[in-house]
């Protein structure tokens, strides 16, 4: 069969890769611990299941309009003014099958061929492989670990063409948890100010932020770019909804308009009861949301500490999401055992897997070859155990 040059040069997904592999050690009775997922481990709170199965058994089983449900609008209208201080009409709101689905819509709808998407690295692994089905370009806007691993106005200046059609923000950053405070998204509105770029706000884990902060939007510091700007959110990671997908957009009436006829070709509405369950979960009482984060803060701290209690590990305690992502550099070119030589985090990763049965996300395909993803979206014995076998695994190698 010969399948589409689209098909065959689209990259799996790394993280669900790293799943799959994990899951197969496990079914073969290996005691994996799994640091590679990106989910919360958290059963979606009671309240939301209630909303969904009355829905359902009341006959909400039928399409509602592509972009959600009147209601659906409603609530995430509601949201946007509760949690960003701003205003949206039904015509600028919109929900899809997941905030990775809304992402696709976005980019299918912006994106010509030859079009240029800035995305900051380390970045989430499907941008890049969203704006390529686009058939757009992605430009890679680099950042250090100095810099916390989030894009300086320098970075951002430099990756800009007069080819740059968008430009990605992740906050709080799938993998790195890092959050753009206010003054730096400031140095950024002013750099895009003036030109014609598009901003996609990826703002999946903008709830999930630690030590009493808020996270920030860019349409909060620079309320002029709301005319070019998309907020895409969702209740995946917030809600531990991740089997639900409903993801949503606000931005223009124009794009919204592009994504409802994007959407309504493909897939049409999201599923009429997942809805019912998102809008409980986002008007209802919000109060799980601080019992899930006050559990991920916990596991932040743990998993922080003892990786950097492990020699040649640096990790920063990252003030958002629930990923940690140490600098492992410093065992590239050691030795196993067996005399195999661990060249790069893809070495690394496999590595932890075999001997210390940990499954890690290597940083190669987020744009960040010295680092590894490790989420802590699992319990604090797995998280205790897991760094244990990992420092001794690590202990055990030679130069
Ligand atoms: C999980 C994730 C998404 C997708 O969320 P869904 O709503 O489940 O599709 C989008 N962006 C980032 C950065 C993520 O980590």
């Amino acid at each position: 069969m010969r399948l589409s040059k689209r098909a065959m040069s689209l990259q799996p997904s790394a993280t669900l890769a790293i799943a799959a592999k994990a899951k197969k050690l496990r079914a073969e009775g290996v005691d994996v611990i799994d640091f590679g997922v990106g989910e919360p481990d958290f059963a979606t709170p009671p309240h939301i299941v209630e909303a969904a199965v009355k829905a359902l058994s009341g006959g909400d089983t039928h399409y509602t309009p592509v972009g959600g449900s009147p209601a659906m609008k409603k609530a995430i209208i509601a949201y946007m003014k509760r949690e960003y201080g701003l205003d949206y009409s039904a015509a600028e709101v919109f929900a899809s099958c997941g905030a990775k689905h809304t992402l696709y819509n976005i980019f299918m709808s912006i994106v010509d061929p030859g079009d240029e998407v800035i995305i900051p690295a380390p970045f989430w692994v499907s941008y890049p492989e969203q704006v390529a089905l686009a058939e757009g370009v992605p430009v890679i806007a680099p950042s250090t670990a100095a810099e916390d691993f989030l894009m300086s106005a320098a970075s951002l200046e430099k990756a800009i063409t007069p080819r740059t059609k968008a430009l990605i923000l992740n906050s709080p950053s799938n993998p790195t948890g890092g959050m753009y405070d206010k003054k730096r998204l400031g140095e950024l509105a002013e750099v895009i100010g003036g030109k014609n770029i598009i901003i996609v706000c990826d703002d999946i884990y903008h709830k999930l932020v630690y030590d009493g902060r808020e996270c920030p939007s860019i349409l909060n510091v620079a309320p002029a770019l709301r005319d070019r700007a998309v907020v895409v959110n969702g209740v995946s990671k917030s809600y531990a909804m991740t089997g639900w997908r409903i993801g949503f957009a606000a931005g223009p009436a124009e794009l919204i308009g592009a994504l409802d006829k994007m959407q309504g070709q493909a897939t049409s509405n999201p599923t009429s009861f997942a809805q019912a369950g998102a809008i409980e979960a986002l008007s209802g009482d919000q109060k799980c949301i601080e019992e899930m984060r006050a559990i991920f803060d916990r596991r932040r701290r743990l998993i922080v500490a003892g990786l950097n209690a492990i020699p040649k590990v640096s990790c920063a305690l990252p003030p958002g999401a629930f990923y940690a992502f140490p600098t492992v550099s410093g065992y590239f070119g050691a030795k196993t055992a067996s005399g195999a030589v661990i060249k790069d985090s893809m070495d690394l990763a496999s590595f932890l897997l075999e001997e210390a049965k940990i499954a890690v996300v290597p940083g190669e395909p987020f744009g960040a070859p010295e680092n590894i993803r490790l989420s802590y979206a699992t319990s604090e014995e797995s998280i205790a155990e897991g760094v244990k076998r990992m420092a001794a695994s690590l202990a055990a190698l030679s130069r």
